[in-house]
C-alpha cells in the first residue's frame, strides 16, 4: 500500500543528505522508503544508530503537520531495527533537539543506543 509519508527532498549542505545521496558514505544496516539507518560514526553504546528520514527536515522543533505519518513511521522504524539488533532487554531512543537539545547535525534523526544499561538522568 502507498502512503503518503515522506520524499526525497534533499539539502545540498547537510552532512545527513550527502548520505543520502551517497556522497558520503554510510553502512546502511536499515532502510525502507522513507528512512535510512546506519552507525554512528562515535558510538556511545555498544550498538548505536542513527536512524533519518529521506527528507531534509532540520530537526524535531522543524517539523511540520504534513509531518505527522512520517514522524510515526520514525519510530516504528526505530523499534523494527532494534528488534533486528536484538535488543531484546531493552535500549533508548534519543532525539536531541536544538542547541541546548545538543543537536549538531540539522537534519532530523534517531539515535537508537542500546548493549549496555542505560543511566538516568542524561547529561
Ligand atoms: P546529534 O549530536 O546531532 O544528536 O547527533 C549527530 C550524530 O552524528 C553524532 O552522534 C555523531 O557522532 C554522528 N555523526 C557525525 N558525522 C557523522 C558521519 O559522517 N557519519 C556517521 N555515521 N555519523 C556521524
Ligand atoms: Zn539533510
Amino acid at each position: 500500500m502507498k502512503t503518503n509519508v515522506g520524499s526525497q527532498k534533499l539539502s545540498p549542505d547537510c552532512l545527513f543528505c550527502k548520505i543520502l545521496a551517497g556522497e558520503i558514505p554510510a553502512n546502511r544496516v536499515y532502510e525502507d522508503e522513507f528512512c535510512i539507518g546506519f552507525p554512528d560514526i562515535n558510538p556511545q553504546a555498544p550498538t548505536h544508530l542513527l536512524v533519518i528520514p529521506k527528507e531534509h527536515i532540520a530537526s524535531q522543533a522543524k517539523a511540520l503537520a504534513e509531518h505527522k505519518p512520517l514522524l510515526g513511521h520514525l519510530m516504528s522504524a526505530v523499534a523494527d531495527l532494534a528488534r533486528m539488533q536484538k535488543l531484546d532487554k531493552g535500549y533508548r531512543v534519543v532525539v536531541n533537539t536544538g542547541d541546548e537539545g545538543g543537536q549538531t547535525v540539522q537534519h532530523l534523526h534517531l539515535h537508537l543506543l542500546g548493549g549496555r544499561p542505560m543511566t538516568w538522568p542524561p547529561g
